[in-house]
């Protein structure tokens, strides 16, 4: 995700930790329920245990004339207890009828748990189908940081929340420790764009409505899963071996953000859009292979999004970045390199938040040297005797965050710290290792963790075995002390 400063919001509450829920059942014996969460020390209700996901399909429709999704979400996942019910994270909504295997199951719903009861238990190791028939208007989640989650525009839908907001709209295992492959099937008014992740197999039209079939074959966090509703022009390419579809609002083209400077939005939308492949081929030159198959980006003209999220091969970007053509750049830099860390390689618990935004943020660093605008080292130093200053806005002091475990409040969990110092946190590894050993361990980070989920414990089990010493200590003071670590 990337915050723009006109969001910044400050806040200093800090969240405590509340317990992981125990395991409820194990594989042997009788059957237990699925514990309501799957273990996150941050959301300790996000996600849920006894299962494992394998793929979603969507099945919805949406209409702007009443902001209402309909529609089946079919779950397809395997039983990793004996199970004698199951939780599913879902927030508002009304469920009209639930199936387990083609058989119809009880539920129930507290808060956001969807509790499902099949008629029989489900032994471990069993797979099964749960499919969820719902309708209603999807709530826009509210927090420290603003809006979040699903957006209603004014033509339409657009998704984008970090870290929750999937179970908002469809029924889900909503945490990236259990990821899986989707597929969205989206119905709109005729005249309308459906857009969502992966590659767009097809669409047609009946009855007025035209329906939009989208395709994710890779593993995939929910909050990654996007759609978009409304007036697009829909721009399909291929480069260097990857089909691209960026979906742009026509109104960014008109959009007028900074009256006194010249370009309008929409110009710089398509200037920095038309680099995504060259950014794309200096981000694989750089940390191995793009890890998907398609590609693109979606841009909707809405006041109400104020930042950018890295949705899986189709992030998406709020119109206010694109001001000025190096801003423009580097957030598609930015939300580029979260599919190789953050999308591909993925969390495991929230906590590690560092191991996305402190490497896309990188990302940003190197791309600007490439450019000639300031080199890596130059930012490293900037920000090392002026971060404390330059983020002074209200919240928490910069170098008092600790971005190894900033807390569960979304403004220190996005805090400029986690981001900032998160990307000195490499800098400073580069640094005691050499560039050899450290461009080699940012890539077999993504090369030999692509589609799972990682901690911050394996990333420095790793940059220690490339490099061949025990680096406990750097890790230690630049990513869990509240103050700013020596220079080495
Ligand atoms: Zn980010």
């Amino acid at each position: 995700m990337a915050r723009s400063a006109a969001v910044l919001v400050t806040t200093t509450v800090v969240v405590g930790l509340l317990p992981a829920p125990a395991l409820a059942g194990g594989g042997h014996g009788e059957p237990t329920p699925g514990a309501p969460g799957i273990g996150d020390a941050y959301y300790p209700l996000d996600g849920n245990g006894g299962y494992d996901v394998e793929h979603y399909d969507l099945d919805l429709s949406y209409d702007p004339a009443n902001d209402t999704i309909a529609g089946t979400a079919t779950v397809e996942a395997r039983a990793t207890q004996h199970l004698s019910a199951f939780n599913l994270d879902l927030s508002g909504l009304e469920v009209r009828e639930i199936t387990v295997d083609g058989r119809s199951a009880s539920w129930t719903r507290e808060g956001q748990e969807l509790t499902v009861e099949p008629r029989r238990p489900l032994r471990e190791g069993r797979s099964f189908e749960v499919a969820v028939t719902y309708d209603g208007v999807p709530q826009t989640v509210q927090d420290a940081l603003g809006g979040s989650g699903f957006f209603h525009t004014d033509d339409g839908a657009v998704v984008a929340g970090q870290p929750e907001g999937a179970a908002t709209w469809f029924p889900a295992n909503d945490h990236p420790l259990d990821a899986a492959s989707v597929h969205v099937s989206i119905a709109v008014p005729e005249g309308l764009e459906g857009v969502s992740n992966g590659v767009l197999e097809e669409s047609w039209t009946h009855d007025g409505w035209t329906t939009w079939e989208w395709d994710a074959e890779e593993p995939m966090a929910t909050y990654l899963v996007t759609l978009a509703v409304g007036e697009f022009d829909l721009r399909a390419y291929e480069a260097d071996g990857v089909r691209w579809w960026d979906a742009v609002d026509p109104g960014v083209a008109t959009l007028d953000l900074d009256p006194a400077e010249g370009p309008l939005v929409g110009e710089y939308v398509d200037a920095a859009l038309a680099r995504q492949p060259e950014v794309l081929a200096f981000l694989a030159d750089t940390f191995g292979p793009y890890p998907f198959s398609a590609a693109g980006a979606i841009v909707d003209d809405t006041p109400d999004l104020g930042f950018a999220l890295e949705t899986q091969t189709r992030p998406v970007y709020s119109p206010v970045f694109f001001t000025d053509p190096v801003l423009a750049e580097i957030v598609v830099v930015h939300e580029l390199a979260h599919q190789w860390y953050g999308d591909s390689v993925r969390l495991a618990a929230w906590r590690d938040i560092w191991l996305n935004e402190g490497f896309a943020t990188y990302a940003e660093w190197l791309w600007l040297e490439r450019e000639g605008i300031a080199t890596v080292q130059q930012q490293f130093d900037d920000l090392y005797a002026n971060a404390e200053t330059v983020f002074a806005d209200g919240g928490p002091p910069f170098w008092t965050v600790l971005p190894g475990d900033p807390g569960a409040e979304t403004s220190l969990l996005f805090h400029p710290a986690v981001y900032n110092r998160g990307a000195m946190t490499l800098h400073a590894l580069r640094q005691v290792v050499g560039d050899t050993a450290f461009f080699q361990v940012l890539r077999e980070w993504a090369d030999t963790r692509a589609g799972e989920a990682v901690t911050t414990e394996e990333f420095v089990a790793l940059a220690e075995e490339v490099a061949g010493r025990d680096l406990e200590d750097l890790f230690q003071a630049w990513l869990y002390t509240p103050e700013r670590p020596a220079l080495g």
